[in-house]
């Protein structure tokens, strides 16, 4: 389904969408980030700082709650996520790819039900790069496009006072009909447009990892490098890098103790981290990870080797976040070139 939507109009969609939480780009400090709309939608964002990987991962969430009364049999209640259908608008392209990979993650060796439960209740409009929003983008090196539909329920392409609006799926096309009477049918002159607008969208320089197709060979063979440790000396385990990263997936698991007669409390779920040092920490106290070397390899390489490995594509969707975000300049392009271009 192809339409044509006026931006004046757009308002009047998101009040169309009565069965959704609609979520939009908004500016807060400065700061880019997925808000519920309230007010007028805005789509003339960058990129958020945070991706949209909350929608269906969220930094904490409870599992079941559980009481133990002496005597008797531990009590589970499963809290099953539950609420409305969310739409999140203005997700560029490259969010838009995270999200099958996170798919994977979550659907591979085992279905997570608490994902797939929150996942199967989101739907993404995504907004095309005309060109590129962070002078770190390098989505086409790692087989991405600032037009990709990957992931996405709809896509949106600005062609100046109207969008051009691709329904995707069938989600993406229950978002459309919701508000049918606002769309127009594309002229030849739209359709002329959208290539116009998305051929000149791919032709931007963007910044680019060489050689990708060889990063995984090549950075196995150089599992043993001195490089890491010096590319590394400077991280300070923030986490920013992981934690901003809209494939990042690492998690704890804790029951979070809250009386102890009768003992009960919740098992949780939260967000964990592969730059901290305590990640990969031992009861014994061995730390196999004990360096930042070490834990960059970890965070490199699964992006660009190991995800390889098992699902035959990077991880890495190439939104420069991590770049742009770490406070002492480690580059993962520069990083991964380095290590690549190192081993020959
Ligand atoms: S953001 Fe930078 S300093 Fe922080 S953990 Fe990542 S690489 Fe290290
Ligand atoms: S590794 Fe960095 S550039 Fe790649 S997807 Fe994650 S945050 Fe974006």
């Amino acid at each position: 389904m192809e339409k044509i939507l006026e931006k004046k109009r757009v308002d009047d969609w998101v009040a169309a969408l009565t069965g959704y939480e609609v979520h939009a780009p908004a500016l807060e400090e400065g700061i880019w980030g997925y808000q519920p709309i309230n007010g007028p939608i805005r789509l003339d964002h960058t990129n958020t700082k945070q991706p949209p990987k909350e929608f269906a991962f969220p930094q904490r969430e409870v599992f079941f709650s559980f009481e133990q009364i002496k005597g008797e049999a531990p009590r589970l209640k499963q809290v099953m996520p539950s609420g409305p259908r969310h739409a999140v608008f203005g997700v560029r392209p490259c969010d838009g790819r995270g999200v099958p990979r996170m798919d994977k993650v979550f659907n591979d060796h085992a279905q997570d039900a608490y994902y797939n439960a929150r996942r199967k209740n989101v739907a993404y409009v995504g907004l095309a790069c005309n060109k590129p929003p962070s002078a770190n983008c390098f989505c086409l090196s790692v087989g991405g496009s600032p037009v990709s539909t990957d992931g996405l329920d709809v896509q949106l392409t600005d062609l100046g006072d109207r969008y051009f609006v691709k329904a995707i799926t069938e989600a993406g096309k229950d978002l459309m009909t919701a508000a049918g009477k606002l769309f127009a049918d594309p002229s030849a002159a739209d359709q002329k447009q959208l290539k116009q607008v998305h051929a000149a969208a791919v032709a931007h320089p963007q910044r680019a990892v060489n050689n990708p197709d060889q990063a995984p060979a090549k950075l196995k063979a150089s599992f043993k490098s001195p490089l890491w440790d010096e590319l590394a000396q400077a991280c300070i385990g923030c986490g920013i890098c992981t934690f901003l990263c809209p494939t990042c997936h690492c998690f704890d698991i804790n029951d979070e103790v809250q009386g102890k007669a009768p003992l009960n409390g919740q098992r949780v779920r939260t967000w964990d981290n592969c730059q901290f040092p305590d990640f990969t920490m031992h009861s014994s106290g061995h730390n196999p990870r004990e360096g930042t070397g070490a834990r960059l390899r970890q965070r490199v390489c699964h992006k660009f080797q190991y995800f390889y490995e098992n699902f035959g594509m990077h991880q890495c969707i190439g939104c420069g976040r991590c770049i742009t975000e770490c406070p002492v300049g480690i580059d993962i392009i520069h990083v991964v070139n380095k290590v690549v271009e190192n081993a020959g």
